[in-house]
């Protein structure tokens, strides 16, 4: 049906859907669910966000912003439950764990949830269309069920990613990397992922995620379980980006697959909370505009590893060498407990003094989508975190490749076998979190990846048109009329009309649906 009919159909059958939004907690995985329900509280539906006091705190300014714009948008703060001795009172983020035992703490904290969440919606005066819920907070399946609500999981990384995990799971690709991978090889031997429409290899190395570590498999089970029970997935991505992966993921599951991203993209949104994106900051991003205005255009290369990687000094040095040797003018997000280091302190001092006129260290939160919509910013170094990626994506900046665990290495994948939009650093092993002392990344390789991606030759500008013309296409998916619009008019429809029972659409035609998945 087209688009202008769908819309009257929403305004004027009977009362606008309910969605209920329960984020991991963690900066990650709560950015991408707060714009999301942005989304639909912009197009007419009611979007209630679940979460936990010290997340709610860092949520005010986008409660405020929404209270003003009269959006019917609302941060809902459930107490944190209580949690097992070994958690350090106060932590109910990811980015404020300081030790890998406290994950699973955390995590299983978070599962007490359940109760409270159920109490929350049963107290409601009418009944919320469905639940869109982390893949990773699996305990919403039990209350989805117990209420009776439809629950559709939200899946954060690139669907590319989604399908490699999926299909990696589905044939027990894990088991066969664990059982077979020697200690000689150091798990470099590579396993092609099946039922891919590309081949894509792997490693024990880099395929290993964050939730596959010792001790988390149960974890991980529930979480795979939980999205076999799903009605549907939500997925920020758009198609004209992974089409035939979205077709292939909605095949694999069975079930419908919403491409809805990138969902930043959302020009009614308030300055304030799109520059903190949830996180208080001591940046002053109106220095930060001035420094890049002095600079020529597309010449500054913007470094950051996202809201949890932390490196140690040595790690650090890497990195500013690299950069520095690369000539090129940089700007490098340093967080606030790498930098506070006595030794990595002194030494960023002295990095800025020689790199006085082309280098800034910001240490902190930055402001990274403002950084990026600079015109003076030519390419981004980044652990490819699918929300940073894709945000490099719709600003149409090129990419240095430097993924660190998780969904990371397979992102990689994307940009540079398939996109054609990255030069690859060369990581070949991860750095996982804390105390991590590996250093599979050398100034050497940073300073070649740099140089590659701004030399401004043949091959440097056509990747770079290429990242030009994924952005173009990432704006006009979220424009009326694009797929990722439409796609979330069908998805509010569908709530409102049949309660999500006739939901299907990654928002392909049939047809081309078919051609895709005959590929997987
Ligand atoms: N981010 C930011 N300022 C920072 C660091 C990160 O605004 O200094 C935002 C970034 O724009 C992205 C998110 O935090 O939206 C990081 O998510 P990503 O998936 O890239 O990585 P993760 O933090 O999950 O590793």
């Amino acid at each position: 049906a087209p688009t202008e009919t769908l819309e009257s159909i929403i305004a004027t059958s009977g009362p606008p859907p309910h969605f209920v939004l329960v984020p991991l907690v963690a900066q990650g995985h709560i950015i991408p669910m707060v714009d999301l329900a942005h989304l639909l509280a912009e197009r007419g539906a009611r979007a209630s966000l679940i979460t936990t006091p010290v997340n709610a705190a860092r949520l005010h300014s986008v409660a405020d912003g929404a209270r003003r714009a009269k959006l019917p948008l609302e941060i809902v703060e459930l107490p944190f439950p209580p949690a097992d001795d070994v958690l350090p009172q106060g932590c109910e983020n990811v980015d404020q764990v300081t030790d890998n035992d406290h994950f699973l703490p955390l995590f299983h904290a978070i599962h007490r949830l359940a109760g409270p969440l159920e109490s929350y919606l049963r107290a409601l005066a009418r009944r919320p269309s469905c639940i869109i819920s982390d893949w990773c907070n699996s305990w919403t399946a039990g209350v989805a069920s117990s209420v009776g609500i439809p629950r559709l999981f939200f899946h954060g990384p690139s669907c590319f990613y989604s399908l490699c995990d999926l299909n990696a799971s589905t044939h027990g690709l894990h088991e066969r990397a664990y059982t077979s991978a020697t200690a000689e090889a150091e798990g470099h031997e590579t396993y092609v992922v099946p039922g891919m429409p590309v081949r894509v290899e792997v490693t024990k190395a880099t395929c290993v995620g964050f939730l596959d570590a010792p001790g988390f498999e149960a974890f991980r089970e529930d979480c795979l379980e939980a999205i076999r029970t799903a009605d549907g997935a939500v997925v920020n991505t758009f198609l004209d980006l992974e089409e035939q992966f979205v077709a292939c993921y909605e095949a694999a599951l069975g079930k419908p697959v919403w491409a809805l991203g990138p969902f930043y993209i959302n020009s009614n949104r308030d300055a304030q909370s799109m520059t903190s994106r949830g996180r208080k900051t001591s940046v002053d991003q109106s220095a930060v505009t001035e420094w890049l205005d002095a600079m020529d255009p597309g010449s500054v290369i913007y470094v950051s590893f996202g809201s949890i990687a932390q490196k140690l000094p040595k790690q650090l040095y890497e990195v500013g060498h690299g950069l520095e040797d690369s000539g090129q003018p940089l700007l490098w997000v340093v967080k606030d407990a790498e930098a506070a280091l006595p030794e990595a302190a002194e030494w960023l001092k002295a990095l800025e003094a020689r790199t006085v006129g082309r280098g800034l260290v910001l240490r902190g939160w930055a402001p990274q989508l403002a950084i990026l919509s600079h015109r003076a910013v030519g390419g981004f170094v980044t652990h490819c975190g699918w929300n940073s990626l894709l945000e490099s994506i719709a600003h149409g900046v090129p990419i240095v490749t430097w993924p660190h665990f998780a969904d990371q290495f397979l992102n990689e994948r994307l940009a540079v076998d398939v996109l054609g939009i990255g030069v690859p650093v060369g990581a070949a092993l991860p750095v996982m979190l804390f105390g991590d002392e590996a250093v599979p990344v050398v100034r050497g390789d940073v300073a070649r990846a740099v140089s590659e991606l701004m030399d401004g030759g043949e091959v440097a500008e056509e990747r770079r048109r290429k990242a030009r013309e994924y952005g173009e296409r990432a704006h006009r998916a979220m424009e009326k009329g694009g797929s990722s619009y439409e796609n979330l008019t069908l998805l509010i429809q569908s709530f409102r009309l049949s309660g999500g029972k006739e939901t299907r659409h990654t928002g392909l035609q049939k047809e081309q649906q078919e051609k895709q998945i005959m590929s997987c």
